[in-house]
């Protein structure tokens, strides 16, 4: 749904992205389609060292997060990474800060990743219903799959996850 109060996004990166509130839940969904290979979207928030419910893993013992003061209409303006949801099959993955598209995602589809590419263990596990075939159930942080479900993901990984999931002699 659109709403005609949101003010312009400063950070043209966002744009084509929206919020869309259904069932109590918030979900990050494409405004426009996107391109396999397009950028949607750049993380940006403040460094912590641990992990919240809406955090994002992005280094060993360093997570991201909004700065507490920003609420509401500016959230969403500009932390919109924290609106995406998790996806065993998901159609866009971190390479670096950035959210990159792995195939065409239409307008109005949820913009997805696998969390468990950034995650290593998480503040606040939860099951998955994404229905994918390879759906893992529960999501608790890369350390807690199977070795098939770590092997499926190894190429995928966020180099913090593959470098902890080494030091634990799990890859
Ligand atoms: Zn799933």
């Amino acid at each position: 749904m659109r709403s005609d109060s949101t003010p312009a996004l400063d950070n043209p990166i966002s744009s084509g992205l929206a919020i869309l509130r259904a069932d109590g839940s918030s979900r990050l969904v494409a405004q426009r389609a996107f391109r396999a290979g397009d950028v949607i979207l750049e993380l940006d928030g403040v460094q912590v060292t641990e992990p919240s419910r809406h955090s994002i893993q992005i280094g060993i013992g360093l997570h991201l997060e909004k700065p507490a003061y920003v609420e509401g209409v500016a959230e969403m303006d500009r932390y919109l990474w924290r609106f995406l949801e998790h996806s065993c099959a998901p159609c866009a993955a971190f390479r670096g800060s950035e959210l990159v598209a792995l195939r065409t995602i239409e307008p109005l589809e949820p913009v997805t990743f696998d969390y468990l590419t950034q995650e290593y263990d998480m503040a606040s596990p939860f099951s998955c219903a994404c229905g994918s075939p390879d759906c893992v159930g529960d999501v608790r942080g890369f350390r807690h799959l199977s070795p098939a479900g770590r092997e499926r993901l190894r190429p995928r990984l966020a180099p913090h996850v593959l470098e902890l999931a080494r030091r634990d002699g799990l890859c």
